[in-house]
């Protein structure tokens, strides 16, 4: 079923897999990549003689820690915590922290890995690099949460600066877990070093935009892909998976363009409102009160909540998968283009299995990879780090007008990348070659370290 590698990155591929046993997600997210770049060392015999490939696959440093807390009952409780840091050819590390009960390597390599060729093609000065634990956020009390990031930060600091390494938010790190990490940071180091962390809150060196920029950044890609096409997303119906700081800014950003969405879902269940999502609803449940999506339903009666239910059942035009990898398998993808699916813009990374993304690319949708269409997060952190460095603050309207041209440009390079390569509105290929080629280069450059 999987795409046949050429023999020389076949033989890479089956290193990487023998070097990382068990770790199916980065396995799976280095395949995806290999399969793009036979024409590129065709092209380029250099990367080939440098071992370019092999180099990137083998992240830089990996750093794995015991993270003690205890919880409200005085209890000990054990975690792991991960700092991947994979590739600094073009930046310090960038990348978010991951808190879920599913981290373990394999996850955060896979992260990692992706967030590479991903913060190459925002143009952005950063490297790539991913971390996290997996400790469960759900049902913890505010003061576990914040004891589980002191201890968290103060393994972690050794590796960090606003030089070296720069974390972020992902699945279960927002604005007030960065707060709490940051906090720490300070406390140890003595410095106040805003560059140190993005996602800050605003008023203490976060910027602004920075929240919605994830979703906002799916949209003004699927935007781009539909100009493409001479469509747009005005009268869509749009089904948006997760409830989380990627779905709701999505969401958002589509009502805005005139497009309706109609579902979105949290781990239990699924939420069907033909009406169009109410989403100062989801906002108050999701960000202030944190419940789960089931309450919805509650408050609107024509609303369906489906328990357990699969969101890529519920028809429509734009899919925009915005929870976790691996959500939308070969059958799910079917079952979208059958019907009647045009476009995907993935909000969150690797969220359709090998099987579903070819299903996409034969049926010629217009699809879009997380590493190009989720792109805007990492691209506003690295905002965020210009504002710091400069010691500046800058407005809302300003910044999200730099990520749109951000969007804008990183959906050009994929686009013409895929046509230069003879497979013109592969977006899969166009990121992955695009953004390997600048991260080879400057590798090339550095020489062999
Ligand atoms: N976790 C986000 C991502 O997957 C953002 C990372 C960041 O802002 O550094 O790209």
């Amino acid at each position: 079923m999987a795409v046949q590698l050429d023999e020389r990155t076949e033989a890479i591929y089956q290193q990487v897999a023998a070097r990382n046993p068990g770790e199916s997600e980065f396995h799976q997210a280095v395949r995806e990549v290999l399969e793009s770049l036979g024409p590129v060392l065709a092209k380029y015999p250099e990367f080939a003689e440098r071992k370019i490939i092999e180099r990137i696959c083998e992240p830089e440093r990996q750093i794995i820690f015991r993270v003690p807390w205890q919880d409200d009952k005085g209890t000990v409780q054990i975690n792991r915590g991960f700092r991947v840091q994979f590739n600094s050819a073009l930046g310090p590390y960038k990348g978010g922290l991951r808190f879920h009960p599913s981290v373990y390597l394999g996850i955060i390599k896979f992260l990692g890995f992706e967030q590479i060729f991903k913060n190459a093609l925002t143009g952005m000065p950063i490297g790539g690099g991913k971390g996290g634990s997996d400790f469960d956020p759900k049902g913890k009390s505010d003061s576990e949460i914040m004891r589980f990031c002191q201890s968290f930060m103060i393994e972690l600091h050794h590796y960090l600066g606003e030089h070296t390494d720069v974390p972020a938010g992902d699945i279960g790190v927002g604005g007030r877990e960065i707060g709490y990490l940051f906090g720490q940071y300070k406390r140890i180091t003595n410095r106040f070093e805003s560059g140190v962390l993005t996602g800050k809150g605003i008023g203490w060196g976060g910027s602004l935009a920075r929240t919605e920029a994830t979703g906002y950044g799916t949209v003004f890609f699927l935007r781009e892909m539909l100009k493409v096409r001479k469509d747009s997303l005005e009268g869509k119906t749009c089904v948006v998976s997760g409830s989380g700081n990627v779905a709701i800014y999505a969401i958002e950003k589509l009502h805005e363009l005139g497009a309706k969405v109609v579902a979105c879902s949290d781990s239990n269940g699924v939420i069907f409102h033909e009406k169009g999502i109410d989403l100062d609803l989801v906002k108050r449940l999701k960000e202030v009160e944190r419940r789960r999506i089931a309450d919805y339903a509650t408050y609107h009666k024509d609303a369906k909540y489906i328990a357990s239910g699969n969101i890529w059942d519920i028809p429509c035009q734009i899919a925009v998968p915005s929870a976790t990898q691996n959500e939308i398998n070969g059958k799910d993808a079917k079952t979208l283009v059958k019907n009647g699916c045009i476009a995907v813009g993935e909000g969150a990374n690797m969220p359709t299995t090998p099987e579903g993304v070819k299903v996409f690319l034969d049926a010629k949708i217009a699809y879009g990879p997380g590493k190009a269409a989720n792109a805007g997060g990492v691209a506003t952190s690295a905002l965020e780090m210009q504002q710091n460095a400069g010691r500046d603050s800058w407005t809302f309207e300003f910044t999200e007008k730099k990520l749109d041209g951000i969007m804008t440009g990183i959906h050009a390079t994929a686009y013409e990348t895929s046509e230069e390569f003879g497979a013109a509105g592969n977006y899969v290929l166009g990121a992955n070659i695009a953004g390997f080629i600048k991260v080879a280069r400057a590798m090339v450059a550095h020489g062999l370290i």
